[in-house]
């Protein structure tokens, strides 16, 4: 194999993660995966034919790239939804293909119409409404022109969701912002009943509302960030084990990155190591180098601040985080040499590095941290 550090993704993590969200969804609630931004660093063709083993059959993206790549990988036939971007030759690829998608204006409404009439074949479509969070979403004046066209144009169109987004679920400090946007969504649904314009389905939650507003979840869930083990925030996390009264959280981490020594150095006392002078050597010292960078993904932000584990220490970064390379200090660490494992995101005996002290160091979200592993990196699967 052709490259310089490898992830690893957990099955029995999965399964465990989706029997987790399972039992606290409310029966009858079909649970979407969300995949988007690569499965959320996983990689979209390792972590979907996992999920469909889980019982997952329905997948959601942000664009038709992402969808593209769910198509292909799929083994059950499971819905594909498009949430975000898609150009026109895209939605005529999305109709063909069966693939439901958003619509959160006007122009796209008119565009899927034109398109299905084309095709001859139905635009299987979700109304995305606008309820507070300010991002994509119908406007009140533009369901109001459109409800007339859903109604004549019904056999080009299937009427298959009516759903938005809450701002941001996984802080008690939006409660007042989410709940007057589940009011709003509500009115709108009652318009839309009104107007004898009904949906199949209703679907508002992602994880951090599914976990704290059991009202929220409707027909559809659907979850990103929980599926891959983690908490939507620390927050969210700490309520739910409070709650639960639970200390041990129940999500397990999918994914292990790890790579292999490349070299080891001895440096004297008073020589800086690496660029620059941002770390001086105070005694003599052995370093580990190890062929990750920011290049990588691994991000410079962490310089003199990381941690990895060898020979199951803990071990600090030393220097500034190269593009391809950073240095770490064996000094204290018997027996360190060229080709022993080294975890940068998983465990290795009874150490972990977590992706959230990861992230916390290197001032990032989970999600971030995640989404930024680069799509090259080879992912394998593991039990
Ligand atoms: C990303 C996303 C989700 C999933 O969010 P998580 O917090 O990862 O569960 C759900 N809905 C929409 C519209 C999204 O963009």
């Amino acid at each position: 194999m052709f490259h310089t550090s490898t992830i690893e993704i957990s099955k029995s993590a999965l399964q465990q993660n989706i029997k987790f969200i399972k039992d606290f969804v409310k029966e009858g609630t079909t649970i979407s995966s969300v995949v988007k931004g690569n499965a959320y660093g996983h990689g979209i063709e390792q972590y979907v034919p996992l999920a469909e083993a889980c019982g997952i059959n329905h997948f959601s993206v942000f664009s038709a790239d992402e969808a593209v790549r769910v198509f292909n990988t799929v083994t059950n036939g499971p819905t594909i939804m498009v949430m975000g971007q898609l150009s026109p030759e895209e939605i005529e690829w999305a109709i063909e293909k069966e693939i439901e998608f958003y619509v959160f204006d006007l122009h796209r409404f008119k565009t899927a119409i034109k398109v299905a009439k084309k095709l001859g074949k139905r635009a299987i479509i979700h109304l995305e409404v606008e309820t507070g969070m300010n991002r994509t979403g119908l406007e009140a004046n533009e369901i109001k022109k459109l409800l007339p066209i859903l109604k004549k144009e019904g056999e080009h169109i299937r009427f298959r969701g009516l759903c938005t987004h809450f701002a941001g679920a996984e802080s008690i400090a939006n409660y007042y912002r989410i709940k007057k946007q589940k009011s709003v969504f509500e009115k709108i649904k009652d318009y839309f009943l009104k107007h004898d314009c009904i949906p199949e389905q209703y679907h508002t939650a992602c994880s951090a509302a599914a976990l704290r507003y059991p009202s929220t979840h409707m027909d559809m869930v659907r979850i990103g960030i929980l599926q891959y083990g983690f908490f939507p925030s620390t927050e969210t996390g700490v309520e739910f084990l409070t709650r639960k009264r639970e200390n041990d959280s129940p999500l397990k981490r999918l994914i292990s990155w790890k790579t292999l020594v490349m070299d080891t150095k001895n440096v004297k006392a008073g020589q800086f190591i690496g660029y620059g002078t941002s770390y001086l050597a105070n005694q003599d010292m052995k370093i580990a180098i190890i062929p990750v960078g920011y290049s990588h993904g691994y991000t410079r932000n962490l310089s003199n601040q990381g941690r990895v584990l060898i020979n199951g220490k803990r071990l600090a970064v030393v220097g500034m985080v190269n593009m391809n390379m950073m240095a770490v200090d064996i000094t204290y660490t018997e027996n360190v040499k060229q080709g022993d494992e080294v975890v940068i995101i998983g465990k290795q005996g009874d150490m972990e590095i977590s992706v959230s002290s990861f992230g916390t160091a290197s001032d990032q979200v989970n999600y971030e941290l995640l989404t930024r592993l680069p799509h090259n990196i080879p992912r394998f699967i593991v039990e």
